[in-house]
């Protein structure tokens, strides 16, 4: 998902935020001082590297990207509930947005998961919760190897909210947006020729993938992010 803040810049100054930004007058704090034999703290941050900017008020986002399958890290959700945009309730994530709201219906909270029947498992990043995970994979699936490479003990920790779109439509990059990632994908893989190594993008990993299962569902399948 693919989101940008609309803010009211016609908002009372007392509502606008403060955001801590890089100062752009140094490196890190430092600067090279007058005698150019040395650095010095930056004067426009007192050395310390951030400046503090004035934000106005957020007042919903613009979508420019969201699938109709998508997931949500906690970090956004936190973002959009502190923002006022995002709301969660009965199951369901509801973001107040141009060109329209969407709604999405969570069909997956965060936690660990079987590979090998899906089902949730007490599992955690805790070595206590890890065993309890573990102890299911041993007794319902007893010598099986796990479906999932990436995850061999058979279980897996999600830590985000899988959902589906259930009101509202999709809505697809830009065309431009995608030749500047096609042209991404295709110079790295160039550089990757080039120097011998295999440098590859999101969007290359895709086409290879596709180009092993010819019979997948191609464009406009799911998307993720
Ligand atoms: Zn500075
Ligand atoms: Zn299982």
């Amino acid at each position: 998902m693919q989101l940008k803040r609309l803010y009211d810049e016609q908002a009372p100054k007392k509502q606008w935020g403060t955001r801590l930004d890089p100062c752009r007058g140094c490196d890190r704090g430092k600067v090279v001082n007058a005698a150019r034999d040395g650095v010095e703290d930056c004067p426009l941050c007192n050395g310390t590297g951030k400046m503090e900017v004035l934000v106005p008020p957020v007042v919903g986002v613009r979508i420019l990207r969201a699938g109709r399958v998508q997931r949500f890290t906690q970090n956004l959700i936190n973002g959009g509930l502190q923002e006022g945009w995002l709301g969660m309730a009965g199951g369901r994530i509801t973001i107040t947005a141009e060109p329209e709201n969407l709604t999405y219906r969570i069909v997956r909270v965060p936690g660990a998961y079987c590979c090998h029947c899906d089902a949730p498992v007490p599992g955690g990043l805790t070595v206590a919760l890890a065993a309890e995970s573990l102890a299911h994979v041993a007794q319902v699936h007893p010598g099986d190897e796990s479906p999932d490479p990436h995850n061999p003990a058979g279980y897996r920790v999600e830590s985000c909210y899988g959902t589906v779109l259930e009101v509202g439509k999709p809505i697809e990059l830009p065309a431009a947006a995608k030749m500047d990632r096609a042209i991404r994908d295709e110079l790295a893989a160039r550089a990757g020729q080039k120097y011998g190594a295999q440098v590859i993008g999101p969007g290359a990993l895709a086409r290879r993938k596709k180009e092993k299962t010819p019979a997948s569902t191609g464009p406009g399948g799911s998307s993720n992010g």
